[in-house]
């Protein structure tokens, strides 16, 4: 108790901090354990530990109320384009690229590594979600980057390496790289085809001249991005019109920040974004001048190519939207369990009990799916597999996402006016949702995707039966909902008006398969009852009588 000349400081919950992470959360061991992850359980209780530190979570703050600066020239007036960022900035990205997150799964030869990742990146993302954007991509970008050789053998290494490097020099001079995308156009975001940066071949000559060998297939591209995050990473993947060389469309092309002479590659950042959220990264506009780049993949075949990195950084906006989900419902139901109203703790009362067991289901839920679809990523080469995960990616990705800002908005009302200010963690959880939901491919255009997956694949609708009948008959709701989906999906799927209502069905099957297999009867009945047997509802709280709430409230976070 503090003394204060008026009155004195009562019935304020202790912040949620020095907490392993990890170990408070059931569900996602569990989760871990059944996907092929286990082998990074001692790994993942080690990190989940030192992520939940006070010193570390609050350098998710600093990285957030510190926002990164853009220097466009130097103190003589040179071009520099260099982003300035919070030494909290540093120490987040020095913590995720030590631990692997932008790299595991391609080098550590372990299986169930796509799992063991997602793991860690939920985590990450209860501390900072900013610097997961980089790490991300990083991670996305590896295996389209394989297909280019030369490339691929300098920079791999670089990339895949465990140091944080974020001095600005050529690569020859860095211990690691970052790598970010480029896609994203005044005039069109999702249509990419409507690009209007062109590419042009360097002469042999120039080229040559300029660059020796590594001047080899070089490129010259003229134009701009208007969304061009983490512009300090080393390259960016940038899509690029290719199609006055004769073969039409777009091509994927490989643009470093430094050149193989030394120099600067013409890469102007015109300003950085001042977004909702997402405040601590640096999401920039970039102009191309003539900046120098080498394809990736043929040419033409820009998309294919710069989709394969997509279905990653999708994989990671449903992981990741799994780990703000868990970060919100900790927060708040540790608050619940320290504040009083009415002369009782707020997570004993009766309606306040659906509230957060409803937060609780519905984040579990998540972290169920979040794992599950990473094992489709480790078990690709088994086309059943990698069937699911081209459906429940796009599926995923939407509904997931779509549940945050709601997930958010109701944690942040647990807390009360504690929840809306920015001295806790709730203000920025909540800005931080709708970001995964709209980049990388928005909540409708997911949907989309979701239908041509059907059209293109249909084994796909196999797939998908195959890992609902798992969950067996005994729930007669499930039982139903999962039949009457699978009938719907016997036939050809072009509604692209019904789609948005065909993906959540699709996430919610999978999640109450999920659970009725692996959940505690009183979490799996519970999510039957509240979004198989009826209709998901708009709001949060309106489990249905009998719902043991105290139960999942305990397994969502076991008192400690
Ligand atoms: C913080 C942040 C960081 C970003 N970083 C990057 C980055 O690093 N690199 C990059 O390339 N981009 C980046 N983006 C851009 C992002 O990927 C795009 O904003 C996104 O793809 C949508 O494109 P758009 O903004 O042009 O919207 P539009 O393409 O205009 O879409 C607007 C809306 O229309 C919907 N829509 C589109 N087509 C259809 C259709 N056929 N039917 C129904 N609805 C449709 C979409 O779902 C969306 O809701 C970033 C965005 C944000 C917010």
């Amino acid at each position: 108790m503090q003394h204060f000349d008026t009155h004195d400081v009562v019935n304020q919950a202790p912040p949620f901090e020095n907490v392993n992470l990890y170990a408070c959360d059931p569900a996602l061991q569990q989760a871990l354990l059944r996907e092929g992850g286990a082998a990074a359980a001692d790994a993942l209780h080690q990190l989940g530990a030192r992520l939940g530190r006070a010193e570390v979570l609050d350098l998710g703050r600093q990285a957030n109320a510190n926002s990164p600066r853009l220097h466009n020239f130097d103190r003589s007036g040179r071009r520099v384009d260099e982003v300035e960022f919070h030494p909290s900035w540093h120490a987040l990205m020095t913590l995720m690229i030590e631990a692997g997150v932008h790299a595991s799964p391609w080098d550590s030869g372990q299986p169930g590594a796509q799992v063991a990742r997602a793991a860690q990146y939920l985590l990450f993302g209860q501390v900072e979600n900013g610097a997961q954007c980089p790490v991300t991509m990083t991670y996305a970008c590896v295996p389209a980057l394989r297909q280019a050789g030369p490339i691929a053998a300098k920079w791999l290494p670089k990339i895949l390496s465990r140091q944080y490097d974020p001095r600005s020099l050529p690569i020859e001079h860095k211990h690691g790289a970052l790598v970010g995308m480029g896609m994203t156009e005044k005039q069109g975001g999702t249509d990419v085809r409507a690009n209007s940066t062109r590419a042009n071949p360097l002469a042999p000559g120039e080229a040559r001249a300029r660059f020796g060998d590594e001047g080899e297939g070089a490129w010259a591209l003229v134009g701009h991005k208007w969304f061009f995050s983490a512009p300090q990473s080393d390259a960016h993947l940038v899509l690029a019109q290719t199609d006055d060389t004769g073969s039409a469309g777009l091509s994927c092309f490989f643009v470093p920040r430094f050149l193989p002479d030394g120099s600067r590659n013409a890469i102007r950042v015109q300003r950085l974004k001042d977004k909702l959220g997402n405040r601590s990264n640096a999401s920039s506009e970039v102009e191309f001048c003539d900046a120098v780049g080498w394809l990736v993949g043929a040419v033409g075949r820009g998309i294919p190519t710069i989709l394969e990195m997509g279905g990653y950084t999708r994989l990671d906006c449903v992981v990741g939207t799994a780990g703000i989900m868990r970060a919100a419902l900790t927060h708040a139901l540790h608050h619940a369990r320290g504040r009083a109203a009415f002369g009782r703790k707020l997570a004993e009362q009766p309606l306040m009990q659906n509230v957060l067991a409803d937060l609780a289901l519905e984040s579990e839920a998540a972290t169920a799916f979040a794992l599950r679809l990473a094992r489709c990523f480790d078990e690709a080469a088994d086309p059943a597999q990698a069937l699911l995960g081209r459906i429940l990616t796009p599926a995923g990705k939407y509904w997931l996402c779509k549940r945050g800002p709601a997930f958010g908005a109701e944690a942040m009302e647990v807390m009360g006016g504690n929840g809306y200010v920015e001295d806790g963690p709730l203000a920025r959880l909540y800005r931080e949702f709708p970001v995964n939901s709209i980049w990388e491919g928005s909540g409708n255009v997911m949907c989309l995707d979701l239908l041509r997956a059907f059209g293109k694949t249909p084994a796909a609708r196999a797939a998908l039966g195959a890992e609902l009948a798992l969950a067996g008959s005994a729930n007669p709701d499930f039982y139903a909902y999962a039949a009457r989906l699978l009938a719907d999906l016997e036939r050809p799927q072009g509604d692209e008006y019904g789609a948005r209502r065909l993906a959540e069905r699709i996430v919610v099957a999978v999640q109450g398969a999920l659970l009725l297999r692996h959940a505690p009867a009183y979490v799996a009945e519970a999510f039957v009852a509240s979004r198989i047997a009826v209709d998901v509802g708009g709001a949060f709280g309106r489990l249905p009588a009998g719902v043991d709430c105290a139960a999942i409230l305990e397994r969502a976070l076991p008192i400690y």
